[in-house]
């Protein structure tokens, strides 16, 4: 996470771009990164990085002109198709259905009472059980094995 030092390496911010980090490194954190950093990459003009690990896995956004560009864009990417606590998935577009989240300030908020927030955009499918294993009572989406069985025929 973002750290007081860490931010005073950061270039000056207007009140809108910092409250744009802040928002973004929140709800990364609120997904269960186990670590989330924005870095620069020294040899050339414009390439600041947003990075943050999930179940081991490290997912990064690189190549922005800015620490919150880079932050904003990898907390969208991970935001969209994610699942929401009320069982919908996540959306950032209004015209697209779904839970739809939006950024007020220095939070990102669902549209719904229910909070909580699953990794979307980046997850393989593959990655679910993973991510389930990882996150337990977090992910929403659990599959309902009593329900799977039920279906399934019985043998004789
Ligand atoms: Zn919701």
């Amino acid at each position: 996470m973002i750290t007081g030092d860490e931010f005073d390496e950061l270039p000056p911010m207007t009140v809108e771009q910092r409250q744009q980090l802040i928002a973004a490194a929140d709800v990364i954190g609120r997904m269960g990164a186990s670590l989330f950093e924005v870095g620069y990459l020294d040899d050339d003009a414009g390439r600041w990085y947003a990075s943050a690990r999930y179940a081991g896995r490290r997912v990064t956004s690189e190549a922005h002109a800015s620490p919150w560009d880079a932050a904003d864009t990898l907390a969208r990417t991970l935001m969209d198709g994610g699942g929401c606590k009320c069982a919908r998935r996540v959306t950032l577009d209004p015209d697209t259905p779904g839970c739809l989240w939006t950024r007020t300030g220095d939070r990102w908020s669902s549209s719904c009472a229910a909070e909580p927030i699953v990794v979307g955009g980046v997850v393989r499918r593959g990655d679910l059980n993973a991510m389930r294993a990882a996150y337990g009572e977090r992910v929403t989406q659990v599959s309902n094995r009593a329900d799977r069985r039920a279906k399934k025929p019985r043998r004789p």
